[in-house]
């Protein structure tokens, strides 16, 4: 096709973006290939407003903590993990260290941590419905949101039990939902480069169809950076709409929201590989990729920016460009942070902070739920938020893992 007859097909699609209508793969893919950004920009902004209309820009309080950092998966942009339980820097943080973690955050307005670990094979199954169901006693009123698909399917492997006998007993106990983790480019091809001894594409998506069913809370994740080309991404894309698809239509919520981020490769073995200029992705790079997510996945609820590894400002761009949604304080991260995004070290935002950049980008901060319901709207000003707060840095370990 001509140059002026692919000009034309993109502004024919971009007019079904703003009628609201579903893109298909080979439109997407062409959208994502050549369209102008501020083009595409505009389109998802549209498809924001059609699923989430106003000027409202939520954010989550809550603390990320990694229980362990022992794992015998070797992904090659990882700088988290240790191979071995007797290694000096390896450690399965006991419950005095988690309580005590999950206590500083509840004082600072948390509602939920988002727990995850390297797949340790020195821990038996009931290690994790003990963990769990002793959190959700102590702590009745945090949600806890752990184990991505990669962890159960470890999970099952290690118990011989199915993903759903895993994530039946762990509901049981206190489980209210799966974080998207490990998700990464759902894509084999890429998987097999980078991370092949990871959970497959299809199993990924599996086990999120089970958490589906046994309705935890579930979002979905992606990492853009591994060489991967945008059909590669698109491939992401058309993965996540169909299971949704899917679990929509059995009743389910399916995912709440979608994020993505750059991989991040300092100190990791992509860093110091020979290719080391191959990987990782521009924010021009990160942008095009949030609007084509805002524009493709028309059934994913909520589309969340990343501040960690982009910085506020793109962050705050992300909200002009399909993001409805700010992420959370983290409190604690030490995954992407260690591997060199901009946050450095424990990567942190206050909720005054978050207020201050939702604000400055010109929309109204909310806090909500996991389940994006939205628990307070600060239409009128800040005056209610409790004082600035932050966690004393002693009692952030920086050591973590990334699933
Ligand atoms: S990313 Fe997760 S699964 Fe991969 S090596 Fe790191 S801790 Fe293990």
């Amino acid at each position: 096709m001509s140059n002026n007859g692919h000009t034309k097909t993109i502004e024919h699609i971009l007019e079904k973006v703003h009628a609201g209508e579903r893109i298909s793969y080979e439109e997407g893919l062409l959208l994502y290939e050549q369209a102008e950004l501020l083009d595409l920009a505009e389109a998802a902004n549209a498809r924001r407003q059609q699923i989430n209309p106003g000027d409202v820009v939520s954010y989550l309080i809550d603390r990320n903590i990694n229980y362990t950092n022992v794992c015998v998966t070797d992904c090659q942009f990882c700088n988290f993990y240790t191979p071995r339980s007797t290694d000096a820097k390896a450690y399965v943080n006991s419950k005095e260290v988690l309580g005590r973690k999950i206590e500083e955050a509840r004082q600072l307005g948390a509602t939920r941590i988002l727990m995850q670990g390297g797949h340790n094979p020195d821990l038996p199954f009931e290690y994790y419905t003990d963990l769990v169901g002793w959190i959700h006693r102590t702590f009745p009123q945090i949600e806890i949101d752990a184990f991505s698909p990669s962890e159960i399917e470890f999970m099952a492997n290690i118990s011989g039990k199915s993903w759903e006998e895993v994530l039946t007993e762990l509901k049981a106990v206190g489980l209210a939902g799966l974080p998207g983790g490990g998700g990464e480019i759902l894509d084999d091809e890429i998987r097999n480069l980078v991370s092949p001894k990871k959970i497959k594409t299809a199993n990924w998506l599996g086990v999120m169809k089970v958490a589906h069913r046994l309705d935890l809370t579930t979002t979905a994740t992606m990492v853009i950076g591994f060489t991967e080309t945008p059909r590669h991404r698109m491939n992401h894309f058309q993965r996540l709409r169909d299971t949704q698809d899917d679990s929509l239509a059995i009743g389910s919520r399916g995912f709440n929201a979608f994020i993505s981020w750059t991989v991040q490769i300092e100190n990791t073995p992509l860093g110091r590989s020979k290719r080391r200029d191959l990987f990782g992705a521009t924010p021009q790079e990160y942008l095009r990729h949030t609007v084509m997510a805002r524009i493709f996945l028309d059934n994913i609820p909520h589309l969340s920016a990343s501040w960690p590894t982009q910085g506020a400002k793109v962050g705050q761009v992300a909200l002009h460009f399909g993001c409805d949604d700010f992420g959370s304080t983290m409190i604690e991260e030490n995954v992407v942070s260690a591997a060199g995004a901009p946050t450095k070290v424990s990567p942190m935002m206050t909720v005054h902070e978050i207020h201050r950049q939702i604000r400055e980008a010109g929309f109204v901060p909310a806090q909500r739920n996991t389940r994006y319901e939205i628990m307070r709207e600060y239409r009128d000003g800040d005056e209610d938020l409790p004082p600035e707060k932050v966690v004393e840095a002693e009692n952030v370990i920086p050591l973590a893992v990334l699933n």
